[in-house]
């Protein structure tokens, strides 16, 4: 927690292992009804924001996380036009999905409304205007609840929720990915945040048992974020269309196409991120 270590912030998200972060600058720190949100400044990651005190996302990194989640999808389906964001209160989801001019429509359903005010005032570099843009619907919910009662469908719903603990557990569980499915236009592609495989596996090996019941491809795929401490993290991939069996040729025409510039996405790393280890790949049921 927070306090146990004056002038330090302790995550506690896993049992065995803490990560603590110097704060530079406390710059915010209140509750909200749903969860503890903080920002602190840090010399290595830049501002950080903790729910719960657990990272949730880094000025420093979060180009990593949010770009390998918003663009392997989008890029592998090839015409997204309609994308749906649960959780993503920070705004940087957002951000790399409205990127594309081809995506017209994203659907943003955060339970917080307050990560989302402090985001824009504390966390301006995440969103970087993404709710101002007029191609977003920022409805504040719960996703759960959303994805039961929306009747819409999408080409790509990215899950980009905290870990499944307190308003995110019911994000992980296979009532809510059976509703996901529903709302997936057709070849449409489901992926969620499915923490890091080292120390979070069972929560990975849960996601994909659900998966395997209810899609013709299922996996994960990885990246490293160094402020998720423990190795690659994954991110489960859902879908009934070949989304995943777009060739390189292919994603490079439309990674040029779209006119991206980013920072760790590019078409071979895309394909390269579903390669998995091992000790990963024995996690998938
Ligand atoms: N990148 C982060 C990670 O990997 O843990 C996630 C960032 S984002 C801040 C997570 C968001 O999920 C938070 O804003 C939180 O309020 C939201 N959230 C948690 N449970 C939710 C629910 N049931 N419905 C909608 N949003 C939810």
């Amino acid at each position: 927690m927070a306090d146990e270590m004056p002038g330090w912030s302790v995550e506690t998200l896993h049992a065995d292992y803490r990560l603590c972060l110097r704060e530079g600058r406390v710059l915010y720190d209140s509750k909200t009804e749903h969860q503890r949100l903080r920002v602190i400044e840090n010399d290595s990651f830049g501002r950080i924001l903790t729910l719960d005190d657990a990272v949730q996302t880094t000025e420093g990194d979060e180009f990593i996380y949010h770009e390998m989640m918003a663009h392997t999808p989008i890029l592998a389906h090839g015409a997204a036009r309609r994308v749906l964001i649960i959780g993503g209160g920070d705004g940087g989801m957002a951000r790399e999905a409205l990127r594309h001019d081809s995506v017209e429509h994203v659907t943003m359903v955060e339970i917080d409304a307050g990560v989302v005010e402090f985001s824009k005032k504390y966390l301006p570099t995440l969103s970087q205007g993404a709710f101002d843009d007029k191609r977003l619907n920022l409805v504040i919910a719960d996703g759960a609840d959303f994805m039961r009662e929306s009747g819409d469908r999408f080409d790509v719903i990215i899950v980009d929720s905290t870990d499944p603990v307190g308003p995110s557990e019911v994000l992980f569980t296979d009532t809510f990915y059976g509703h996901a499915r529903r709302r997936l236009a057709e070849g449409g592609v489901l992926v969620t945040q499915n923490g890091v495989a080292y120390l979070q596996g069972e929560e990975l090996t849960n996601t994909m048992r659900a998966f395997k019941a209810l899609f013709a491809d299922w996996t994960c795929y990885l990246a490293t974020v160094p402020s998720y401490v423990g190795g690659p993290m994954a991110f489960g991939w859902g879908t009934d269309g070949a989304a995943r069996q777009t060739d390189l040729a292919t994603l490079r025409a439309r990674f040029k196409a779209a006119g991206l510039t980013t920072r760790y996405y590019t078409p071979e790393v895309h394909l390269a991120a579903f390669a998995l280890p091992g000790y990963v790949a024995r996690l998938l049921p």
